[in-house]
């Protein structure tokens, strides 16, 4: 018996993670097992390390690449630079910032839970008095998501950063970039953010299992007082290895380094700023035809719009889990639900990682049809025309080889 379900032709993909796969990658991934311990593992190990550094924007970092998701990656960040009790301020915008302070509770930390109604960026306003206050420094973290992939909301970090340094605050910045980095603008450096983190199905478009943390030189300082427990997660262990040149406190998945090889080349064979840029395009195209369609951004303003995902609104008659459904069942498409409090009534469209323009045009007629099968009365063509309108004015990436 088959073990997945049949449809001719390609799947369009587009929950905002897991993302889709390079073909490339997908071919350097197709590899046998190999001792870890040999000296080949570790002499590409050391090169990855460098490289990644590059996709954060860093010199002064240090890379983890951790066998998880991106949420063994927040742990990885919060337990290695806290303490239990610590203070932290975290806002709540959506279900990953929501999934994040729950995690941060768990732990045992004093969370601040900064909470903004879903569809708008973090309240840097009650940032601002918090740090203002707190001349005693007790706050000893700020924790922020890039971009809030339930609700399609990127937060200005560079105001973050302003606030701390204008009240000479030295609570450390810990960043989840996972639907952000190797999409959106990020500079760790430039932005003094303590830790990032990503997750290796987001935008860096490899299979899931790798988390990837970056810590700063003051999070390393951290780490060496911090108490929080961590067994796993301890970067004292990652260290032991750069240093012996080992690298690997315990077994890497092989197929999944070199497909990061694999992927990092593709990274840098576009450039990170074309990146940047195509993302830029799939997002406006995207909103373009949102609008078009007559409904509604769940983001609320243009300032907090997202160019990885979009999540779209949908009239109080219509239930957006149907659309989520009907479009997989007949178009073999994959758009992402609307999560926990803004389920039914909004489905999202993931637009980063791999991908080009008409693939996104591709998803874009789908959502159409679909909505007209769940009774929208939509104008097939309307959206698609204008978010072509708008693409037709750039000339995509084209090869450097060529
Ligand atoms: C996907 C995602 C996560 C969770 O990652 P997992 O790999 O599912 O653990 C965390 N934060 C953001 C912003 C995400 O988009």
């Amino acid at each position: 018996m088959a073990d997945y379900v049949y449809g001719p032709g390609r799947t369009h993909l587009f929950v905002p993670g897991p993302v889709n796969i390079p073909d490339q990658v997908l071919r350097a991934m197709n590899r046998q097992n190999e001792d870890y311990r040999s000296p080949a593992i570790p002499a590409m190990t050391k090169i990855l390390l460098e490289d990644v550094k590059k996709i954060f924007k860093t010199t002064t970092g240090t890379i983890f690449m951790i066998p998880t998701t991106g949420t063994g990656a927040w742990e990885s960040a919060l337990t290695n630079t806290l303490s239990p009790g610590d203070r932290i301020v975290s806002f709540l915008i959506g279900q990953f910032s929501l999934l994040w302070i729950d995690q941060q509770q768990r732990l045992g930390f004093n969370v601040d839970v900064v909470e903004s109604e879903w569809g708008r960026g973090a309240d840097l306003d009650v940032l601002e008095a918090k740090l203002r206050d707190d001349t005693a420094h007790t706050i000893k973290a700020i924790a922020i998501v890039h971009n809030e992939t339930a609700t399609g909301v990127t937060n200005d970090l560079t105001k973050v950063r302003k606030l701390l340094d204008t009240y000479r605050h030295p609570a450390l910045l810990l960043v989840d970039g996972v639907s952000s980095i190797c999409a959106l603008d990020f500079r760790m450096d430039e932005w003094g953010v303590d830790v990032a983190l990503t997750g290796s199905q987001k935008a860096l478009s490899l299979p899931t299992g790798m988390g990837i943390v970056c810590a700063g030189p003051r999070a390393i300082e951290a780490s060496k007082t911090a108490t929080s427990r961590r067994v796993f997660f301890d970067w004292k262990d990652y260290l032991r290895t750069y240093n012996l040149g080992t690298y690997w406190p315990y077994t890497p998945s092989i197929q999944l380094l070199y497909g990061l090889r694999a992927a990092l080349d593709l990274i840098f064979e576009e450039g990170l700023d074309n990146i940047i840029k195509r993302h830029n395009r799939l997002g406006t195209a995207t909103r373009l035809a949102v609008q078009a369609w007559g409904l509604k951004n769940c983001t609320q303003k243009e300032e907090w719009f997202s160019d990885t995902v979009t999540a779209v609104v949908v009239p109080p008659y219509i239930d957006s889990n149907e659309i989520v459904k009907q479009a997989w069942k007949r178009y073999n498409l994959s758009l992402g639900l609307g999560l926990n409090k803004i389920s039914g009534k909004v489905f999202r469209i993931g637009h980063l990682g791999n991908l080009n323009e008409l693939q996104l045009l591709g998803c874009l007629s789908g959502v159409e049809m679909v909505l007209k099968d769940v009774g929208y009365p939509v104008k097939l063509g309307s959206g698609v025309g204008a978010a072509a309108a708008y693409l037709s004015n750039f000339t995509p990436f084209i090869p450097s080889r060529i």
